[in-house]
């Protein structure tokens, strides 16, 4: 069975008054049956894993190189973001695919890398709008998931987010069936590439999840937590989440 997991991604988002955000959070979960995570922009990364060291709140990372070191100006490698305090590195994230025009090869490459330096990769797939609205929704996803996944996966240090883009900071959610039948074409691509593991890998669900929602989404079979973006930025937001998928 997956494990549940709750994670906020700040994207190029907050400085380091806001680590006390990270701070209120930890205060409210000493202790939890879920995992949570929190991925600042990586100059907070060393200073949020410090804040949250002795919490159930892990630290993340929103990208890396897929390269161990090397002439690479400005990247950072999985190996830098695990010695920096990251324990997870988002893959594949939409913004990462349309602003630096990241191919699936490329997630693939990055999620290698991850899972190399001992990290657990958060893979992001998921269909634009033009795409869901030509039908083409399950296919693009489909797709995406084969071509940016390694060949060979360890189920406890590999986590999916359906992230529909046209969801991603605008408010608007797919319905809870087109939730559902995405995530249940995932859990079966999975399961016909890796066999019975892919039962254990958490699917999480992202865009415009908000506490007001989120009970909701977490009742959707083959949901196991959600990637929050917005609404992980103030603790009392994210505690609401965290707190649905405890309940869920
Ligand atoms: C995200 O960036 O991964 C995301 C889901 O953002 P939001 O929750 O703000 O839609």
């Amino acid at each position: 069975m997956a494990r549940k997991l709750a994670a906020g991604n700040w994207k190029m988002n907050g400085v380091t008054a806001n680590l006390a955000e990270a701070a209120a959070l930890a205060k409210e979960f000493v202790a939890s049956s879920v995992d949570i995570l929190l991925c600042p922009p990586a100059t907070l990364i060393t200073p949020m894993a410090q804040i949250l060291k002795d919490s159930p709140i892990a630290t993340g990372a929103q990208d890396c190189h897929s390269n161990e070191s090397g002439a690479h100006t400005g990247d950072i490698s999985a190996a830098q973001l695990a010695d920096a305090g990251a324990t997870y590195v988002i893959t594949g994230h939409s913004e990462r695919r349309a602003d630096h025009s990241e191919s699936d090869a490329d997630v693939r490459s990055k999620t290698e890398a991850v899972c190399a330096a001992g990290l657990t990769a958060i893979v992001c797939v998921g269909e634009t709008l033009g795409q869901r609205e030509a039908g083409d929704a399950l296919k693009v996803v489909h797709g995406q998931l084969l071509r940016s996944l390694p060949d060979e996966i360890d189920a406890t240090k590999l986590v999916i987010a359906y992230e529909p883009v046209w969801a991603i900071g605008t408010g608007k959610v797919p319905t809870l069936a087109e939730i559902a039948e995405i995530h249940a074409d995932m859990r079966a691509t999975l399961t016909e590439r890796f066999g019975d593991i892919a039962a254990d890998l958490p699917l999480l669900y992202g865009g415009s999840v908000k506490p007001s929602n989120a009970a909701d989404i977490f009742a959707v079979a083959d949901v196991d937590g959600a990637l929050v973006g917005g609404a992980s930025l103030k603790a009392a937001d994210f505690a609401g989440i965290i707190s649905a998928l405890e309940a869920s």
